[in-house]
């Protein structure tokens, strides 16, 4: 879907005017006059399905942040944080901390980021949800709305097969919001903290004029015997594999879901050094692998009737027809599934509840292919940050 505004529009933090002339072009599908196309997303956070919400917002934002997306900005700050002191120089990240003691295992890149620390490993993530775009307080329970976004964190740590076990919560409450609102987050986080044995640790709490902002950060170690699972580990002729079916998370999932930290623990311990790498599908299915394709220098082909089968009842409801079906697959965001690559037998991946949808080669990006064998591009479509 393109929209085209007005260039006198694009000003971000000058508010309310644009954002409602925005929201307003949005609605009634007019678009503004005067600049070229703005690409809205075709992913989505839950909330963006109502054409009032924010995916056109960002989408005037990312026309004036030098960033073009958040792939940019990530590759902006890994080449950033491995430049040393002397300018021009770069190294590795983990070669940064001499005399500390510690050291970068896992660098900016993945779904959590791994310090060696003595003979220690740690793992650290943090994800921030925001009403009106990953959830609706006007819809949502607080404690529901706290069980989402620890869950969010959980579901990085399932990402990479470790285990959680802190966690830091940081509250931006509205100033219409009472104690008693904020105690029920709360109780959310805890409830959902406890099914994976991770623990509240602290946060920070504040309150302002905007709407409600909860941001998850999360420690984790190694689960016994398996290091972190990482997503730049593919390997050509991998199976390509999701632990759950997929699109139409706007239906209900992505408020519900329960992130797959025991079945990454089972899937990691069972494969072993078979399993060559894995993330979580937060932003879609094509957006995510295309994210583990570039870490892992690797291209793929996904197969048109295994895309078609891996849909949900969601998707199928919300399809029109197999290609609507195919864009809610690809593109939908909030699934929650595990995305991996592996060596594995058919009687493998069944024992384990794994769907194959692809697999891994040589070739240039994403490509889709039919039971004719013909081939067609996929684009990295899916939720974009920024
Ligand atoms: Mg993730």
């Amino acid at each position: 879907m393109h929209l085209t505004i007005l260039k006198s529009t694009i000003r971000p933090n000058r508010g309310r005017n644009q954002k409602g002339r925005a929201r307003r072009a949005y609605q009634t599908g007019e678009g503004l006059q005067g600049l070229g196309p703005v690409k809205i997303p075709a992913g989505h956070p839950p909330t963006a399905f109502k054409p009032a919400t924010p995916p056109l917002i960002l989408a005037i934002m990312s026309q004036t942040h030098p960033c073009q997306d958040e792939r940019d900005f990530v590759r902006w700050l890994q080449a950033r944080c491995r430049k040393t002191a002397r300018a021009g120089e770069t190294q590795p990240q983990s070669a940064l901390m001499p005399g500390t003691g510690c050291r970068v295992e896992i660098p900016i890149g993945d779904d959590m980021g791994g310090l060696a620390i003595g003979g220690d490993q740690i793992l650290v993530t943090a994800d921030m949800l925001l009403d009106g775009i990953h959830f609706d307080l006007a819809e949502h329970s607080p404690a529901a709305i706290g069980r989402k976004a620890a869950a969010c964190s959980l579901s990085d740590c399932a990402a990479m097969a470790v285990c959680p076990r802190g966690a830091i919560v940081s509250l931006a409450l509205p100033d219409r919001f009472s104690v008693d609102d904020a105690k029920a987050i709360m109780e959310g986080v805890i409830d959902m903290c406890g099914r994976f044995d991770c623990v509240l640790m602290g946060g920070d709490t504040t309150r302002w004029k905007h709407p409600l902002v909860v941001d998850v950060a999360m420690v984790a170690c190694p689960y016994p015997g398996i290091g972190p699972v990482r997503r730049d580990g593919a390997q050509a002729g991998d199976r390509i594999l999701t632990t759950g079916r997929l699109g139409g998370s706007i239906r209900g999932h992505h408020l519900s879901f329960t992130p797959r930290v025991h079945e990454a623990h089972r899937i990691a311990a069972a494969l072993g050094e078979n399993l060559h790498a894995m993330m979580d599908i937060s932003d879609g299915l094509a957006i995510d692998l295309d994210r583990m394709l570039e870490a892992s220098g690797k291209g793929a082909i996904l197969d048109r009737d295994a895309v078609l089968a891996v849909a949900s009842d969601a998707a199928n409801e919300i399809s029109r027809n197999d290609e609507d079906l195919i864009r809610h697959v690809l593109s939908d965001g909030e699934d929650y599934e595990l995305l991996l690559t592996a060596k594995l037998t058919d009687e493998e991946a069944e024992s384990l509840g794994l769907i194959a949808v692809g697999t891994i080669d040589e070739g240039e990006g994403m490509r889709l292919r039919d039971s004719q064998g013909h081939e067609t591009k996929i684009e990295p479509v899916g939720w974009q940050h920024f």
